[in-house]
């Protein structure tokens, strides 16, 4: 994925200098209070635990109004959806996925045996949700909506969402993955695990959290469901670790560094919008921490610019038109990306 996602991976660095705009990682890090309780947890590293998985599940359950055997657990989102289409899998089949996307597990897929379809995104750019649906075989397993969609950063409303799962057969599972859900303003499609038993959403904490590289997600499904994609886990949730536990137990309280982040990036995207607009570039509304833009009217060489001045940025999508995705920073980091490619 790493590969796939940036164009100069092998510069990856953290040195100070490299400014990172090509993974949608918190700019501010991870959240402080998170830091002390994970810098605390270190001496605990020695045991396998029993009690962090469970004041983490049963947090997760409360901030969602669920019980926890609707929650589960892991090290990272990705995990999660290598899980789900790994559970799908189990009697062959087919999937959808949108195009471009999140589509991190379709090689996974694959190689299970499992067929695709891929579908573009409309002249909108959004996820069409049409042909999705045009797109159902009788062995269709799995439908995929990243939402917002990563790279676009579009957001579907709740009830287009909905709508949709009403409208197609109940025993295709419907993966909304809402990495960036909290960058909008919109609730999280969660409650309604219970009343559709195809729904499974995924969440990640990565990002709003800045957790990327300590790792931690979870999907959320009704019990039945939950309990079935378990099977898959040898041993449920022992791959994360005691201190990136911790540190989530602390992060979901720490509402001073999340509404700062938010905040950030509510005024990074406003500025990043209108600087875009002064350039005559066309972007995609965003609802998520990054911006999806077309290099059409770009005159000079965009990834050499960014590679002389040491930015990391993401790669380009789709066969026609060249749409990249910049990731949003610190506001002083998008001024040195916007001096940098002028
Ligand atoms: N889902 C989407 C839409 C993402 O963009 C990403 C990471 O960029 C992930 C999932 C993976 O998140 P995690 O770090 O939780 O594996």
């Amino acid at each position: 994925f790493l590969a796939k996602n940036t164009p100069n991976f092998h510069e990856l660095k953290n040195d100070e200098k490299t400014i990172r705009l090509c993974f949608n990682e918190n700019p501010f890090g991870v959240s402080p209070k998170a830091l002390e309780a994970m810098q605390k947890s270190l001496s605990l590293s020695s045991m396998y635990d029993f009690k962090f998985a469970d004041t983490l599940s049963a947090k997760l359950a409360d901030k969602n109004q669920l019980k926890q055997e609707n929650i589960l657990v892991a090290a990272g989102s990705s995990f999660l959806l290598e899980l789900i289409i790994k559970y799908v899998s189990l009697n062959k089949g087919h999937f959808i996925i949108p195009d471009p996307s999140f589509t991190i597990f379709e090689p996974i897929g694959e190689f299970l045996g499992m067929s695709k379809t891929v579908v573009p995104l409309n002249e909108q750019k959004r996820i069409d949700l049409d042909q999705m649906k045009s797109a159902i075989r009788k062995d269709t397993k799995l439908i995929y909506i990243c939402n917002p969609n990563n790279p676009t950063g579009d957001l579907l409303s709740r009830t287009e969402i909905e709508s949709f799962i009403k409208s197609v057969p109940d025993n295709i599972m419907i993966l909304v993955d809402e990495a960036y859900i909290e960058f909008t303003n919109q609730r999280s499609l969660s409650d309604l695990v219970n009343t559709y038993k195809n729904l499974v959403v995924t969440r990640t904490f990565s990002k709003l959290y800045g957790f990327a590289g300590a790792r931690l997600g979870y999907a959320i499904g009704n019990p039945t469901l939950i309990k079935e994609l378990k099977k898959l886990q040898s041993w449920s949730g022992a791959e994360i670790s005691v201190t990136t536990m911790a540190g989530a137990i602390a992060a979901l309280e720490d509402q001073e560094f999340i509404s700062k982040v938010l905040d950030n990036n509510q005024k990074v995207k406003d500025f990043t919008m209108s600087e875009f607009q002064k350039r005559g570039i066309k972007t995609i509304p965003s609802s998520a921490n990054f911006v999806y833009f077309s290099l059409d009217n770009y005159k000079d060489n965009y990834f050499k610019k960014l590679k002389d001045s040491k930015i990391l940025g993401g790669k380009t999508y789709e066969q026609t038109g060249k749409w990249t995705r910049i990731s949003l920073g610190t506001m002083e980091e998008m001024k040195v990306y916007f001096g940098a490619i002028s």
